[in-house]
């Protein structure tokens, strides 16, 4: 699956990435020559204002969009240079994605939406572990629960239940604190914390110092410019 790794110890790399939004209204440059390097089991926090284009990295990364010029290797992979089928692919295998939003489905249970990223998700293995995760992240007694029915802070840990149930090596996570109270956003700093020292890359995106004062690095962008410090 795409070209070999350009360097062993990085699992991340953008190479002068800029995505461009075309709209109606006209042209939006949200990344201008973005070049980042993320070392394999590092902890790494991108922060800047509202626009900056944060989320738009993060899809890049995920695969989920694709740069308008540059490039954006994941593992062994060049995200930009391989079919949508093959982005899903690594998504599956080394990603793990909790969205600001949270994208849970509402027809679902907890258990059920964890599920969701199994391969199969009949698979015994996997409801064990979607079970475990579920206990772990403080959900056990709201398993059979549908999104509706949970506050903000549990569905955010559903999703971070369900983003690591592949047991992914890199986790993008898109202001997973976002809106939470500092009693679950501490829930979630930990889980991430434990995800990273048992060997895991974090990319996080947050605008809290809670949140930021975990990460190894810092990233700034601004105006879709890269400042790292
Ligand atoms: P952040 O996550 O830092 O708030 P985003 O990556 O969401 O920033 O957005 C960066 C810029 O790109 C903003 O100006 C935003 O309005 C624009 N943008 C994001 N997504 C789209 C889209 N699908 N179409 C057009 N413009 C977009």
């Amino acid at each position: 699956m795409g070209r070999p790794a350009m360097s062993s110890d990085s699992i991340i790399e953008l190479h002068n990435v800029s995505k461009v939004y075309r709209t109606r209204r006209g042209e939006v440059r949200a990344l201008d020559a973005v070049s980042a390097v993320v070392a394999a089991g590092e902890y790494l926090a991108l922060r800047g204002p509202s626009g900056s284009g944060k989320s738009t990295l993060l899809a890049l990364i995920g695969g989920l969009a694709l740069p308008t010029t540059g490039r954006v290797r994941v593992a062994d992979t060049v995200m930009s240079e391989v079919t949508a089928a093959e982005r899903a692919a690594v998504r599956a295998h080394h990603l793990g994605y909790v969205f600001q939003m949270f994208h849970l489905l509402p027809f679902l249970n907890v258990l059920q939406n964890v599920l969701v990223a199994a391969p199969q998700a009949s698979d015994p293995a996997a409801r064990e572990y979607a079970a475990a995760l579920v206990e772990q992240l403080g959900l056990g007694a709201r398993r059979h629960h549908r999104p509706g029915q949970l506050s903000i802070g549990e569905r955010q840990r559903v999703a971070l239940a369900r983003a690591l149930l592949n047991r992914p090596e890199i986790l993008l996570a898109d202001e997973p604190t976002g809106n939470l109270d500092t009693v679950n956003a501490a829930i979630v700093l930990d889980h991430i914390d434990q995800f990273h020292q048992a060997g895991g890359t974090v990319l996080l995106v947050s605008h809290e110092e809670h949140a930021l004062g975990r990460a190894q690095r810092v990233m700034t962008l601004d105006r879709g410019r890269l400042n790292s410090n």
